[in-house]
């Protein structure tokens, strides 16, 4: 971190600006709105700051630039268009404590003025250490868009309850679902809308109220296939409001770094043959912590109902009367395809597309081969990569032709994405040859051939694509 952000309260403090001009008058501007007591050292003013002088906004110091001038002062603004006399002005500044900007200098700034979206109360700043203005002000312009010039007034509207919702519930959970209860929905919406009497009056109902009781709730939470541009707006609002996440391997890091930041994290992953918790003790530890009041997220790699037992989870929970609620996610098979160039139909090639799983239960590949190997689909096997040599040979051995295309897909939609083509005979060859490894999807069928034509992700280092057919 390069700059500390923090929020000052300058109301009636001294802060003083030296220069006269338009640099000047824009940061002046900014310290009049925040209450300061100004002072502008400058021979002459520039015109709007000598109105603003002749209104009392700021005190006008004419003669030369004294380092006397900053002793006392909170802040000091270096704004003049004389390099030399800022560069003065910040060692002055720094030899005596006072915190100093130089304007468009961050170098030689104790402190830089970040760029502002403003709903006051509701303040949004943006920084980026001096480097990159032209990003920050894209951001701004985002956020300007994004949030509601409103936004301030419920700001202002939820603080008027502040002390009251404190009272009401000590307790720092309770207290933060009521405001998110708040914050959300029908009631934010009224005053938004402007109907804060309406809202004023089911604020009082709330608060007078039995109030929510704190009802633990497990939300399974599908997270995509790792890349996090492609998660749901739901679960991400759902990530940022969770006392307690349960992850597991497939989860990336980056992911998890969108989980509200105070949440409790736990491992529960499960690698092969190597289970970090039961999934029995994984169901009984949420219904554990849904019984304590807890916001639980179960996060799964992809989609939870997708090979992802999120079927039994919830049965445990429903069974134990626990509240829950299923949010899908983009599953790997949808997100390898997209990303690796494979539409899973397509008229010319398939007309359907079946997800199996290459695991083994008791000792073999449990698969409905004479299914699978009709012509015009497409098979994608999920946990196929140890077994991918038997399920091509199996495939063959079933009636689908050795020379059928088929592909494999390692860390679909990340930075680390690599796809191997080949055909039913060469692909296990190749995906050893490459070190294909967990987690991969393989995709036998036709539409693998688009591959050569519509892949269209790069993953950061070199080539993402390695096309080898015989
Ligand atoms: N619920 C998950 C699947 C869990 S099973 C989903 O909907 O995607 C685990 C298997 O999913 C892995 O063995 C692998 O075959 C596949 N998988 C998950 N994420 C993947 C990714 N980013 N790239 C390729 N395969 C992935």
């Amino acid at each position: 971190m390069d700059f500390f952000p923090i929020f000052l309260k300058l109301q009636q403090q001294p802060c003083l600006v030296v220069g006269g001009g338009e640099a000047a008058l824009r940061k002046a501007r900014l310290l009049a709105a925040a209450g300061a007591r100004l002072q502008v050292a400058a021979p002459a003013l520039a015109p709007e700051l000598a109105e603003m002088a002749g209104r009392g906004e700021l005190t006008h110091l004419a003669g030369a630039y004294a380092a006397e001038q900053l002793r006392g002062q909170r802040l000091v603004v270096a704004a003049s268009e004389d390099d030399e006399l800022n560069r003065r002005v910040a060692r002055d500044a720094e030899a005596l404590g006072v915190l100093v900007n130089v304007v468009d200098d961050a170098e030689a700034s104790r402190y830089i003025t970040p760029a502002i979206v403003d709903r006051s109360p509701l303040m949004i700043a943006i920084a980026s250490g001096g480097g990159v203005p032209v990003l920050v002000r894209m951001m701004r312009a985002r956020l300007e868009s994004l949030i509601p010039g409103a936004y301030g007034r419920l700001a202002r509207f939820a603080a008027g309850f502040r002390e009251r919702s404190k009272q009401r519930f000590p307790d720092v959970d309770q207290r933060r679902r009521f405001w998110e209860d708040a914050l959300e929905g029908p009631l934010a919406d009224a005053v938004l809308n402007g109907h804060e009497e309406q809202a004023a009056a089911e604020m009082e109902r709330r608060l007078a109220g039995a109030g929510p009781e704190t009802v633990g709730a497990v939300y399974l939470v599908g997270a995509g296939p790792g890349n996090p541009d492609l998660l749901t707006f739901r679960a991400l609002r759902l990530m940022q409001q969770a006392d307690v996440v349960l992850y597991d391997k497939l989860v990336a890091p980056e992911l998890l770094q969108l989980v509200r930041r105070d949440a409790e994290r736990v491992y529960v992953g499960k690698a092969r043959a190597n289970h970090a918790l039961p999934q029995d003790d994984i169901n009984q530890l949420m219904v554990d912590l849904a019984r304590q009041g807890k916001r639980v997220l179960r996060l799964k790699g992809g989609d939870p109902f997708t090979f992802g037992r999120g079927g039994e989870e919830i049965a445990t929970l429903a069974e134990n009367g626990v509240a829950f609620e299923v949010v899908p996610g983009i599953t790997s098979a949808s997100g390898a395809a997209a990303y690796a160039g494979i539409p899973l139909t397509h008229r010319d090639y398939a007309q359907s597309v079946t997800f199996v799983t290459g695991h083994k239960q008791d000792g073999s590949i449990a698969l409905d081969w004479p299914a699978l190997t009709r012509p015009q689909q497409t098979v994608v096997v999920y946990m196929g990569v140890s077994t991918a040599a038997e399920l091509c040979q199996a495939f063959i051995a079933n009636g689908r032709a050795a020379a059928t295309p088929a592909a494999a897909v390692e860390w679909a939609t990340t930075a680390r994405q690599r796809t191997v083509c080949g055909t039913l005979s060469t692909l296990p060859g190749l995906m050893a040859s490459h070190g294909i490894a967990s987690p991969a999807l393989i995709i036998v069928g036709e539409v693998v051939e688009l591959a050569d034509k519509l892949a269209w992700y790069r993953r950061s280092e070199n080539s993402a694509v390695t096309i080898q057919e015989d």
